[in-house]
């Protein structure tokens, strides 16, 4: 079965087919400035060299088709024809309430995407445009939704309501959702399975630290909390989020700093975080050379993060009675001992103990960085959203 994925942002579309005989990637790329002048579709097929076209896409029609020319192009394509492609799987942002799980497209579903554009202005328009257009060019595929919330609506409601009058909850649905949903199921998955262990018998700390960062607990493979709340602002600092706060400052620095207040939501969410308290980059290999050169905000915007995580993982570990794994993934998470390090100093009180070499040994890599003797293994764990997307596509498909 061949499965196409795909991811639509504001203004850009990713995508990837996957064979899922064998989950291997057949062919992925990306087209870019959608609506914007300049558009350019980069491809490449498995095996063979990147390809770069400029291309016109006005509109996420426009791109999906550029990519379903693409993927049947003489030359660098994967399919001969569209029936090739069994189905479709598309990344959505926010599924609000209504999405408890990945769903078959059908009316309904599309107007629950639709419900909920208020809570993912960015981007629920833009995976629904992508749907839309699918939906045309390729009839009769089915496709599904995948949703970055649904993961998390296992969460009992004392981890999703938050101290505010109960009638904002049932008027305007203001909880916390979580998002990242698809990589944190994907870790509570194989996770547990690099351990030769069940889901379902064991309680995990996803750590999902990249330019966007959150944990997830996850109690014998559900959610039962996790750090990101109505919004994906919530929770850590990130690299330009500024991640928890005393909601007084909003209105604090609306006065005294005379941030305009339509303008404070961009403050917290692009100006913020290690950017924010740092000056110096969003990005933590620039945070560490900085910091190894000696510069001091750096230092402390790279202390803050760790202790952040740090924090959450001891809460998390409370909030589930302890932990038999804690793992690192994304960017960050994935590639960078140094944090990592940090991160796990004085966690030995849960049981989990860091072995140095091997963490300084692992990027990128399916690893377990525990010494023999911790109980609470620390493992690396390389993200595929794209892959769980796939899989939840071919499992709802094959019903
Ligand atoms: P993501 O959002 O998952 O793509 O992760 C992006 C973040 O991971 C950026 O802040 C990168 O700086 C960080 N990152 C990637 N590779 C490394 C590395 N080798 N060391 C430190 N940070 C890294």
């Amino acid at each position: 079965m061949k499965i196409l994925v795909v991811n639509c942002g504001s203004s850009s579309l990713k995508y990837q087919v996957f064979e899922m005989t064998a989950k291997t990637v057949l062919a992925k790329g990306l087209v870019d400035r959608i609506g914007l002048t300049g558009s350019s579709l980069t491809h490449t097929r498995e095996g063979r060299d990147k390809t770069e076209i400029a291309c016109e896409a006005q509109n996420h029609g426009d791109a999906v088709q550029i990519v379903i020319d693409a993927l049947l192009h003489p030359d660098y394509g994967v399919v001969t024809s569209l029936r090739e492609i069994d189905a479709v799987g598309h990344r959505v942002l926010h599924g609000g309430q209504k999405a408890i799980g990945s769903m078959l497209i059908t009316a309904e579903v599309k107007e629950i995407i639709h419900e909920c554009f208020a809570l993912g202005p960015l981007h629920n328009p833009a995976n629904l445009a992508g749907i839309n257009a699918c939906e045309k060019l390729m009839p009769g595929t089915p496709q599904v939704a995948v949703f970055d919330t649904s993961f998390h609506q296992t969460m009992p409601p004392e981890a999703y309501i938050y101290g505010l009058p109960y009638e904002l909850y049932e008027k305007y649905g203001i909880r916390r959702y979580g998002f990242h949903g698809t990589s944190h199921k994907f870790i509570a998955l194989q996770a547990p399975a690099f351990l030769g262990r069940k889901a379902a018998e064991v309680k995990l700390i996803s750590c999902h630290l990249g330019n966007g960062s959150s944990l997830a607990a996850v109690r014998y493979g559900k959610c039962v909390d996790t750090s990101m709340g109505l919004t994906p602002l919530e929770g850590l600092v990130m690299g330009t989020r500024s991640g928890d706060l005393d909601p007084t400052i909003v209105s604090y620095i609306v006065e005294k700093a005379k941030i305009p207040e339509r303008k404070v939501n961009d403050y917290l969410n692009k100006e913020s975080g290690v950017l924010g308290i740092s000056g110096v980059s969003s990005d933590f290999r620039d945070l560490e050379k900085a910091a190894n050169d000696g510069n001091a905000r750096a230092q402390l915007a790279l202390d803050i993060f760790a202790y952040h995580v740090k924090k959450y993982i001891g809460s998390y570990a409370a909030a589930m009675g302890g932990a038999d794994i804690i793992a690192f993934t994304a960017g960050l998470g994935e590639n960078s001992p140094r944090m990592r390090r940090d991160v796990c100093r004085g966690l030995e009180f849960l049981g989990a103990r860091l072995d140095d070499g091997r963490n300084e040994a692992t990027r990128g890599k399916d690893a377990d960085i525990s010494t023999a003797d911790s109980t609470c293994k620390i493992l690396v764990i390389p993200t595929n959203e794209e892959l769980m997307i796939a899989m939840d596509t071919h499992e709802i498909v094959s019903r």
